[in-house]
């Protein structure tokens, strides 16, 4: 059932308006009184020197995940393209040389432009090929061209920029549990690899 607010009643002081508009300026005059004498009161970023640092979770510029070999994790089934609300991500599937894997992206492009950093294309993938989690909030750019990531960017992320606790990250090349991860990919223990009966059938993440 809709509640019913009542609205508050004003008095004749209100109704002039002239002491209420006396507080507001109060309120305002007091605030630069605080930030002038204690600057630490309202601490403020020298944007764009100084660039605030986002959460890990924020919905940042996309970054394609690597395998330990450096080879995308996306297997280009295409769900992220299909989620995605503004149409924004163009993949070009190509076959993959890994036994194990059907498909790979030939062209992986995201045009930042139309995104709407809805972070769909994330949920939808079903091997967590595709992150938002790389802190980049300003897109720098002065053509339309600049705003269209390729594969090669997308994939141009060191390990080192990211938490020691992300396992997947830290399995990519350069990372800490990289060599680990290598051994399991050559000596075929990964996930989803074939085995003696051939009975195996994944895509290696
Ligand atoms: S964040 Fe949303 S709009 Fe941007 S590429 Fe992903 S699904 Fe598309
Ligand atoms: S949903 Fe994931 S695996 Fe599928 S095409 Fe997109 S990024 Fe690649």
């Amino acid at each position: 059932m809709a509640k019913t607010i009542p609205r508050p009643e004003t008095g004749l002081w209100e109704q002039i308006y002239v002491i209420e508009i006396m507080k507001g300026l109060r309120t305002t005059f007091g605030h630069l009184f605080k930030s002038l004498t204690d600057p630490g009161h309202f601490p403020t970023t020298s944007y764009p020197e100084e660039i605030h640092d986002l959460p890990r979770d924020y919905r940042a510029r996309h970054r394609l995940m690597q395998r330990a070999d450096g080879s995308p994790r996306c297997v280009a089934c295409y769900m992220c393209s299909t989620a995605c609300p503004a149409r924004c991500i163009n993949i070009v599937a190509e076959e993959s040389p890994d036994a194990n894997i059907e498909k790979r992206p030939a062209k992986f492009e995201i045009d930042l432009l139309l995104c709407v950093f809805c972070g769909y294309c994330v949920e939808a993938c079903p091997c967590d090929a595709i992150r938002m989690d790389t802190k980049i909030g300003v897109l720098v750019g002065d053509n339309r061209a600049d705003f269209v990531i390729d594969k090669a960017k997308l994939m141009d992320w060191k390990p080192a920029d990211y938490p020691a606790d992300d396992t997947q990250s830290q399995k990519a090349p350069g990372g800490t549990l990289n060599a680990q991860a290598l051994a399991e990919l050559h000596g075929g223990t990964r996930a989803g690899a074939p085995t003696a009966t051939g009975a195996g059938h994944g895509q290696g993440h």
